[in-house]
């Protein structure tokens, strides 16, 4: 038992950077089989298939996961499995179409009015199910010297109201570097809202620290941050503290999720992850279908079930607790958005 090494990291965890536990996290399957006390067959799997993406997971959403389950919601997102290795027809490695619409400075205006920034290819988690799995992020991402490049293209059309800082995750990025960032976005009038894309804050609440929280409250835009929870259970109290104190800076909250097999695939799971939601001032926004990308065909709904499931939901919940299911086909202008059946019985 590696119990009392944990303790010590625990009881300074106060004085500990998020930087520190991002350099924390667990990233060998043997550490985490370990910790979770899995089943030891598994194992010679989940160290094959993390060759083909690199397990990446945070101590502290470790800690939210049951021991000894390998069923369990948070760990199915997290651990490699030798499935993955499966072929199957129509999953491939630009599922989106990224590639293509990508201008080679880490800017994707694929919509109106938004433009997206790759701003980093850094995430505090590896999620298994990831549609970046394959995205080669050194060609395409807006840091060094792209930025100028990014930030230029988005200066020169004033059709952008919109900037999404999105990667990877852009709260991989210092607090220094968003303040860089920030600092030439603001140059640009007709920017009117910043939107963050963000896994981190749900993964590694540590992240939303005073700093951060100081640069949202300062923006001149209007901020909305987009997080990514796909199960009520990964958000614990800290959590919900960190959801606190950027509503308090006055950012707008929204969750997108991804339908994911064995994770969250029935209406009572996504209700409870809805209210949940609620409970700490995040609205659901997206219910994501899974991006057809290679390595991940066991994480597939199909679309019927799909719609059953979001019309069961629909009819447990108050309309504005009931996200929009969307799918991104690669060459459409807007994803394309399912709406419930209104008479769902
Ligand atoms: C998803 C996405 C957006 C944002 O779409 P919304 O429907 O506004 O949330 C913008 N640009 C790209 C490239 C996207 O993939
Ligand atoms: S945090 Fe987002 S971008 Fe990073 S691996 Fe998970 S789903 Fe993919």
């Amino acid at each position: 038992m590696s119990a009392p090494a944990r303790k010590r990291v625990s009881l300074s965890q106060s004085a500990h950077s998020w930087q520190q536990a991002m350099r924390e996290a667990i990233t060998d399957a043997d550490t985490l089989f370990e910790r979770l006390q899995l089943p030891a067959d598994q194992l010679p799997g989940a160290r094959r298939a993390a060759r083909l993406f690199p397990l990446r997971v945070p101590s502290g959403y470790v800690d939210r996961m049951a021991r000894g389950d390998l069923a369990d919601p948070l760990l199915r997102q997290v651990l490699p499995l030798d499935i993955e290795h499966a072929v199957a027809p129509g999953f491939t490695a630009d599922a989106v179409g990224d590639g293509p619409s990508d201008l080679g400075d880490g800017v994707l205006h694929k919509y109106a009015g938004r433009a997206l920034l790759i701003t980093t290819g850094a995430c505090a988690v590896h999620c298994r199910y990831c549609f970046r799995r394959h995205f080669d992020y050194a060609a395409h991402h807006a840091g060094g010297e792209h930025g100028r490049a990014a930030v230029a293209h988005i200066a020169a059309d004033t059709s952008i109201h919109e900037v999404i800082l999105s990667g990877g995750d852009p709260l991989s990025l210092s607090n220094t570097r968003l303040a860089a960032l920030g600092r030439q976005l603001d140059e640009i009038r007709h920017v009117e809202r910043l939107r963050l894309h963000t896994r981190t804050a749900v993964v590694l609440p540590e992240r939303i620290d005073d700093g951060l929280v100081a640069w949202i409250a300062s923006r001149p835009q209007r901020v909305v941050l987009v997080v990514h929870a796909n199960h009520a259970r990964e958000i614990d109290d800290h959590v919900a503290a960190a959801m606190a104190r950027l509503s308090g800076a006055g950012a707008v909250l929204l969750n997108q999720a991804v339908l994911l097999r064995g994770v969250n695939d029935d209406a009572a799971t996504l209700a409870a992850l809805s209210e949940r939601l609620f409970s700490v001032g995040v609205m659901p926004y997206y219910l994501h279908m899974l991006d057809r990308v290679a390595g991940t065909a066991h994480f597939e709904v199909d679309a019927d079930r799909a719609q059953r499931v979001l019309d069961e939901l629909a009819a447990r919940l108050p309309g504005y607790l009931v996200p929009r299911l969307a799918r991104e086909t690669a060459g459409e202008g807007a994803k394309q958005v399912f709406g419930h059946r209104a008479s769902a019985n």
